[in-house]
């Protein structure tokens, strides 16, 4: 039996009361309950931006998340970092609200996707690459089974708020590995 690891994943509950234990690191998924079954979500899932006129659905398991401390995710969001998870590329269909979606591109970095009526963050997209997309875990109507694995560009990481001790990998820049 394993013991629970403080902090991170578990923060703020689950509206289901599922217990999730941290089983690996990196770009596995970590996706496991406490007496060690995989857990699934029920796909597709969904979610919704803050006003919910945007709609999307995934339709494929998502590969990965984490946490990133950058400065972008501290002023887009207001808070100290932000949870993404990538999706399997052309997972992700909008099924409302489409017009309201519009972009910050910055002339570097991933593209920042968000609702225009309620400005709401929706997800990011790689510049390179559109295929590449990461969804802001917030947007999500229910757990989504992947949970963050990492902490990246932690050299940006605000002053007014601890990194929180959760045993995650760190990286001073974007991950690596
Ligand atoms: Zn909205
Ligand atoms: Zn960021």
């Amino acid at each position: 039996m394993l013991a629970r690891s403080r902090g991170g994943v578990n923060e703020g509950g689950t509206s289901s009361g599922r217990q999730v234990e941290n089983v690996s690191f990196g770009r596995k998924m970590r996706l496991a309950t406490l007496d060690g079954r995989p857990f699934m979500p029920k796909l597709p899932l969904t979610g919704h931006c803050l006003c919910g006129s945007v709609r999307y659905e995934i339709t494929k398991p998502l590969l990965f998340a984490g946490y990133c401390h950058c400065t972008r995710c501290q002023r887009r969001t207001g808070t100290a970092a932000a949870a993404s998870a990538r999706i399997a590329p052309g997972s992700l269909r909008v099924l409302s609200g489409q017009e309201l979606i519009k972009a910050w591109r910055p002339p570097d970095g991933f593209a920042k996707i968000f609702c225009s009526n309620c400005g709401g963050a929706l997800w990011s997209q790689s510049r390179e690459d559109p295929e590449v997309i990461s969804v802001r875990m917030g947007t999500f109507d229910a757990d989504p089974g992947v949970r963050p694995s990492y902490r990246a560009y932690v050299a940006y990481a605000a002053p007014w708020e601890p990194i929180p001790d959760d045993g995650l990998p760190r990286f001073p820049e974007a991950r690596k590995g």
